[in-house]
């Protein structure tokens, strides 16, 4: 059976990264629209063959209780509304698969996850690389310990922002700058990388806050992260430089792959016990969009709880906090 999605905000990565890949599910299919924009529900409903019946706007949202088609509301607005509309989404009945960040703070983490639960209904969170190839390969070598203990995790992650009034560079609508945006993908690496949680936050930040772009949030936030089991990570967030890669070792080794969490085009390099070398990973059967899809349902249909749930959101909120405050305050963040 395809469970039906609605998908909630209709910018530019619902509709030009997330909408295209329902074709290549197997559980999961396009069954309603949800956005703010009547030609967007016109232009994309009649795209997707989706009937005005299953078009909502934000004021009729609700009524998507009453549509059996809909299993699960896919939030992809800006930062600061994934709690309301997860919130309405749960009090509808509706399974929820939410954007990274999840939420711009830990209670507002705390109170999708509390709204989820008292639903009865899942919440899962935007983590597709852990659906992609290379990072499913870099995870299964580090696990098998071909690299021994992992001591080191270091990952960029940046790219150059543009358009100073874009909602990415407005506080109360990202609720933070490049941390929330795209070095939580260093975050999360390291997290899933060395299977920790961290116990120790370092952080610096650089923002030039002369730069139209940076007035109410920041470029660069740097920060390193101690692991229980001694494993280190050095973090690059950025608005300003291109990067997005990661190479984690152990004393028997490394692996790397860059571009890393990109949409496409990873490439992996290792070096395990030979010279330094091109490595492919496992080929798996579904692009990490698809297969991300897919996992929520199959986790609906099968009872089982998804690998990066609201809880692992929380946790990368948890960490994010953590790294304000050790930049804010100039001191290592205890967890
Ligand atoms: P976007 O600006 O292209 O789209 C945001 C959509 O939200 C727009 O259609 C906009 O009309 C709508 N919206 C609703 N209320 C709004 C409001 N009050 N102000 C502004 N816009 C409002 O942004 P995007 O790049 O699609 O990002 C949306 C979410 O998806 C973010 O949480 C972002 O972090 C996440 N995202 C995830 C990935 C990923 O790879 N997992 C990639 C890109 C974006």
């Amino acid at each position: 059976r395809k469970l039906g999605y609605a998908i909630l905000g209709l910018g530019y990565y619902a509709t030009r990264i997330i909408m295209p890949r329902f074709a290549e599910c197997e559980h999961s299919r396009l069954a309603a629209l949800v956005s703010g924009t009547p030609e967007k529900l016109k232009t994309y409903g009649e795209q997707y063959g989706i009937p005005e019946t299953h078009r909502y706007s934000y004021e009729t949202f609700d009524r998507i209780i009453d549509n059996p088609d809909v299993d699960i509301v896919y939030v992809i607005t800006p930062n600061s509304l994934h709690r309301p509309f997860t919130e309405r989404a749960a009090r509808a009945g509706k399974h929820v698969m939410c954007e990274k960040p999840m939420a711009n703070t830990v209670a507002d983490c705390e109170a999708m996850i509390a709204a989820c639960k008292k639903a009865g209904r899942k919440l899962m969170i935007g983590y597709r690389s852990r659906f992609q190839a290379h990072n499913i390969e870099a995870i299964k070598l580090v696990r098998d310990g071909a690299l021994g203990p992992v001591r080191t995790v270091v990952t960029d992650h940046g790219f150059t922002i543009g358009d100073p009034k874009q909602w990415r560079l407005n506080r109360a609508l990202a609720g933070g700058g490049s941390l929330m945006d795209i070095g939580i993908y260093s975050l999360n690496a390291a997290r899933y990388l060395t299977g920790e949680e961290p116990v120790a936050v370092n952080a610096v930040e650089s923002t030039d806050r002369s730069d139209p772009r940076f007035g109410e949030v920041e470029d660069i936030i740097n920060f390193q992260l101690l692991f229980p089991s001694g494993a280190t990570a050095n973090c690059v967030s950025a608005y300003s430089v291109n990067c997005n890669r990661y190479r984690v070792s152990g004393p028997k080794g490394w692996v790397e792959i860059d571009p890393a969490t990109s949409y496409q085009g990873q490439a992996m390099r290792a070096q395990l016990g030979g010279p330094p070398a091109p490595r492919e990973p496992a080929p798996q059967p579904k692009n990490q969009f698809s297969a991300q899809l897919d996992h929520l349902s199959e986790c609906i249909l099968t009872g089982r709880e998804p690998i990066v749930g609201g809880d692992d959101g929380l946790k990368d909120l948890r960490v994010i906090e953590a790294i304000y405050r050790a930049a804010r305050e100039g001191r290592t963040v205890k967890l």
